[in-house]
């Protein structure tokens, strides 16, 4: 009994930072080792893609909820910086742990990281076991008839919605076994994850990082915007969605428990917001599919014909309006300043600055694609990279790059009474409306009410949207 006790297994957290439904921690558990809850800290292996600034300040404080939530259980989590590998090995001998138990990541360079941690431990004899607590699928568990990935998202989820079934979720013991061997690592401090001035200070009026953060946004989400959800979810001027995008990337809340939470709210008038919610949900899912099988498109487009695109050079000023909410085009800046001031927006708005981005402005989706990697605190490679090159029209199952829209008539349409502008762009609230969309129409009146707003856009939207059809004319051609 006691050598069964004394028996331990280090616990690898990394992108599952909860105790519940955390499928290594179970195992671990019920495999009857004492776990050894870590944290390693090694952004350089992340390839070309190490965590953005808005990134990093989230996982400082939901590694501190997590040590919070581990030490309410008599356990506590120990942090270490270094490469992984090496780390993981005298860890192991320091703590005398007999396992390595975690949850998998899909990043294409975590990916062969972890396959070459596991073959290198199992070949020295160590038990080193990865688990699914990230998806509803497994990126490579879904395949057309003809084992090929999937291209297109429909025929995607309709077999995902075929194959799926409701898994249980798991609550973890009130009191962990907790073990004192081995070295405690460093404090969070050393991990150095906030920045080095005070830029997300907003950030934290908006979103509590960590798993009890996560429970609440999904309760919030039941008991508001989820009524509705299939309509107003297009809308930036509501809270019309979940705001969980955070939370299910540092995986503080499993997205079958999502599902399980919002079946329970199932009934014949809320039928059509869950499907459109789980629907998210499948998006999500696809994303991951996309980058297993496709890993090259976080940096190149999915579809090679754009390879040769007529790309606008870039302006580092011009570009430098856009990220800062200064186009002149007050939706696209409404929707950048949030992004600044919160590290989120809404993901129409996403769509709508992607497009001006890339279309109106013609910029390599890559340039944008990087901006939000580094300033969304949801920055997620999948779903950016299916985002971007969704917009750009040089992703799978994407809107085709003709397809350009116009800032304007979005504005008016999901924006209606310019209340989401007023709010991000205050200068433009006293405004009368349907100047609020379109300032520069009026001269006289935006220098009036708002002399430091741009006084035209960076391009004019007709000749910005004549240019890039030309040069996707001159592509196909
Ligand atoms: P909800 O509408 O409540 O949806 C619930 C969940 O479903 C989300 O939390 C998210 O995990 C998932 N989801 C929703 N829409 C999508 C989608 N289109 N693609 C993939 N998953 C989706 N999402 C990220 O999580 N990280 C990113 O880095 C990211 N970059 C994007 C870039 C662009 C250019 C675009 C157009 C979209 C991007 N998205 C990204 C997708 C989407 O905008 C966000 O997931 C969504 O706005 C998050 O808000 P929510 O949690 O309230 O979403």
């Amino acid at each position: 009994m006691s050598d069964v006790a004394a028996a331990t297994a280090l616990v690898w957290f990394r992108n599952d930072l909860r105790l519940a439904d955390n499928p290594a921690l179970r195992a671990a558990l019920d495999d009857g080792y004492t776990p050894i809850p870590i944290y390693i800290h090694a952004p350089d292996e992340q390839g070309d893609w190490r965590p953005g600034a808005a990134s990093d300040a989230w996982r400082h404080h939901s590694l501190a909820a997590l040590d919070r939530e581990l030490r309410a259980r008599g356990s506590h989590l120990r942090r270490f910086v270094g490469p992984s590998l090496p780390t993981l090995q005298s860890l192991l001998l320091a703590t005398d742990a007999e396992a390595v138990y975690w949850n998998r990541r899909y990043e294409p360079a975590i990916e062969k990281r972890d396959t070459r941690i596991k073959q290198t431990l199992r070949r020295q004899g160590v038990r080193a076991e990865s688990h699914n607590g990230a998806l509803l699928f497994e990126p490579w568990q879904l395949a057309t008839k003809q084992g090929d990935p999937y291209r297109v998202f429909t025929p995607f989820w309709r077999t995902a919605l075929a194959a799926w079934r409701l898994q249980p979720t798991w609550e973890p013991p009130a009191r962990l076994p907790s073990s004192m061997q081995g070295p405690e690592g460093v404090a969070l401090e050393a991990l150095k994850l906030l920045p080095s001035r005070d830029w997300d200070s907003g950030f934290w009026e908006h979103w509590t990082p960590g798993e009890a953060g996560a429970r609440e946004t999904l309760e919030t989400f039941l008991e508001g915007a989820l009524e509705g959800y299939a309509q107003q979810r297009d809308r930036p001027d509501r809270v019309g969605t979940s705001r969980l995008s955070p939370h299910l990337h540092f995986g503080e809340i499993a997205p079958w428990r999502v599902v399980a939470a919002l079946e329970t709210q199932r009934n014949a008038a809320r039928a059509g917001d869950i499907d459109a919610a789980i629907r998210e949900l499948g998006w999500r899912e696809f994303a991951h599919h996309l980058l297993h099988h496709f890993p090259h498109t976080p940096e190149r487009n999915f579809n090679p014909r754009f390879d040769d695109f007529d790309w606008a050079r870039l302006v580092q000023p011009r570009l430098q309006d856009w990220q800062h909410g200064r186009t002149g085009v007050p939706i696209v800046d409404a929707g950048m300043r949030e992004l600044w001031h919160t590290g989120w927006m809404h993901n129409r708005v996403r769509m709508i600055v992607a497009s001006y981005l890339t279309k109106h402005l013609r910029y390599h989706w890559r340039h944008g694609a990087r901006w939000f990697w580094d300033t969304l605190v949801d920055a997620d490679l999948a779903n950016n990279t299916l985002g971007w090159q969704w917009v750009a029209g040089t992703g799978a199952d994407a809107a085709p790059y003709f397809r350009v829209f116009n800032p304007v008539t979005q504005s008016e349409k999901f924006d209606p009474d310019g209340r989401y502008i007023a709010r991000w762009v205050p200068e433009l609230a006293a405004l009368p409306l349907p100047l609020r969309h379109a300032p520069w129409r009026e001269p006289a009146t935006l220098r009036r009410f708002a002399p430091d707003y741009p006084p035209q856009p960076l391009v004019d939207l007709a000749a910005g949207r004549d240019a890039a059809l030309a040069a996707y004319r001159k592509q196909r051609g």
